[in-house]
């Protein structure tokens, strides 16, 4: 059971956590974010020391303090774990007060945003003990780490896990941090945010468990971005290759890798809201409903590059060159169109992005557009559930559409579109396609 920072944001929120956790009578593993806010904080904490802001730093500390030592206050009836907690409190920010602008790095930086986990994690885990429950805390860096290229190392995360739940055999819940994890190097590092996900499922394919639950603060993967589009519903099922198409095209609801430990494994998620634990949620599994379109995502802030050659493509070693520039900056590409005279691409991350742009020039002309969107539109497409796909391109007929990429996989359809016109485009999608719908 993973629980995100809104499900532990406040004492009340932390007691309805461990009321869900032990009211099964099995044993359960459980996967808890910072507070909400924690991280954000922790990050801008550290922001201001790369600007050498020690005193700005220090600020954020000393409120983060005031905002605990309130909620220690309200989660605990005993003064005995009253204290203890305040003395774990002092410790951490004592720790945080320790970084200083004198050298400061991303290292320093993931030690400082792994404390939001640390925190919470301990707070619960001591909340559950003072209840008399037989709680254990596991911490992540001791199971949780990262290979040479920043993937999970599964192999590594079973082997540690199972021989630590061998120690552990006796008790009721067992916590851990989301998100934070060691590296290849055995630093403490993490898995990006909303990683959290990512840890649940991880965990879940390792244990391995009958069912990983990923409970947030809506009832279930809604039909499109709730942020953006009223009434939207939530979708009662979806096959592990729609969801990952839907995490990895922006529902923010999962994390964009957590569905591959999972489906791999063949241990179905159940989406569920801790506002509403009796609301069904959504439950991802192997079952695919045919010919049914289940859901739209959205991204943001991708940026387009389109390379003319100056030759015909028929040239066979074009699209390799193309391509190797983005590996040599380790950019990956989300949506790709060819033609005859050049090929467009996606990327998100802009880090390299201007060395990607002088090497591409070497290949024909380039020209780059930013603040575009990729709209995915994500159910059972496959070729011969005709219609939809009409049905798709009719809705968004009115907005000018830079790319489409199809057939990638039988799951998805996505559209660049300008950012500016990502709302007219889920809006009008949601119209179409689940108006007076049962999802
Ligand atoms: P947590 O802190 O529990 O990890 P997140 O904020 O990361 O929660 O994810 C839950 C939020 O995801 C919801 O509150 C909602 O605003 C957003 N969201 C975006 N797209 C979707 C979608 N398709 N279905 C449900 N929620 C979505
Ligand atoms: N606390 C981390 C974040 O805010 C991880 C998570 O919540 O999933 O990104
Ligand atoms: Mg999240």
């Amino acid at each position: 059971m993973k629980f995100g920072g809104t499900s532990v944001g406040s004492p009340a929120r932390m007691k309805e956590v461990a009321r869900l956790v032990t009211q099964g009578g099995e044993p359960v593993f459980v996967v808890l974010s910072a507070m909400s806010g924690t991280t954000n904080e922790l990050v801008e904490m550290s922001n201001r020391l790369y600007k050498k802001n020690t005193e700005g730093a220090h600020e954020i500390i000393d409120n983060l303090e005031q905002k605990y030592l309130v909620h220690i206050n309200e989660l605990y009836s005993t003064e005995e774990y009253r204290h203890a907690m305040r003395l774990f409190l002092n410790e951490r920010m004592n720790y945080l007060r320790s970084f200083t602008d004198d050298l400061f790095t991303s290292f320093e930086e993931k030690n400082i945003v792994a404390q939001g986990e640390i925190l919470s994690t301990t707070m619960i885990t001591n909340f559950l003990c003072e209840q008399g429950i037989k709680a254990a805390l596991i911490p992540a860096l001791d199971f949780m780490r990262t290979d040479k290229n920043a993937a999970p190392d599964q192999f590594y995360i079973k082997e540690k896990l199972a021989t630590i739940m061998t120690r552990q055999h006796d008790k009721q819940v067992y916590i851990t941090q989301g998100f934070i994890c060691l590296n290849a190097y055995g630093e403490v590092d993490n898995l990006q945010r909303g990683g959290s996900d990512y840890t649940a499922s991880l965990v879940g394919a390792a244990l391995p468990a009958d069912e990983i639950q990923i409970w947030t603060d809506i009832d279930g993967m809604h039909n499109n971005d709730p942020r953006v589009v009223e009434n939207t519903a939530p979708v009662r099922q979806l096959h592990f290759e729609e969801a990952s198409e839907l995490a990895f095209f922006g529902a923010k609801i999962l994390h964009p890798t957590c569905v591959q430990p999972a489906s791999v494994a063949g241990i179905p998620i159940r989406l569920k809201n801790t506002m509403q634990p009796n609301a069904p949620g959504t439950i991802i599994n192997n079952h695919l409903e045919h010919g049914k379109v289940k859901a739209v995502a959205a991204k943001d802030n991708i940026i387009a590059i389109r390379v003319e050659s100056s030759r015909r493509l028929g040239s066979a070693s074009f699209l390799r060159k193309v391509f190797e520039v983005f590996e040599s900056y380790q950019t990956p590409v989300d949506m790709v169109a060819t033609s005859e005279v050049g090929v467009s691409m996606t990327i998100e991350n802009t880090n390299r992005l201007n060395d990607i742009l002088d090497e591409l020039g070497s290949y024909g002309s380039v020209s780059v557009e930013r603040n575009m969107c990729i709209v995915c539109v994500v159910g059972d497409l496959n070729r011969n559930t005709l219609g939809n796909i009409a049905l798709i391109t009719t809705a968004i007929q009115r907005i000018p559409v830079r790319m489409i990429s199809y057939g990638g996989s039988d799951y998805a359809i996505s559209f660049l579109i300008s950012q500016d016109d990502k709302a007219e485009a889920l809006r009008s999608l949601s119209k179409v396609l689940f108006q007076n719908k049962e999802s």
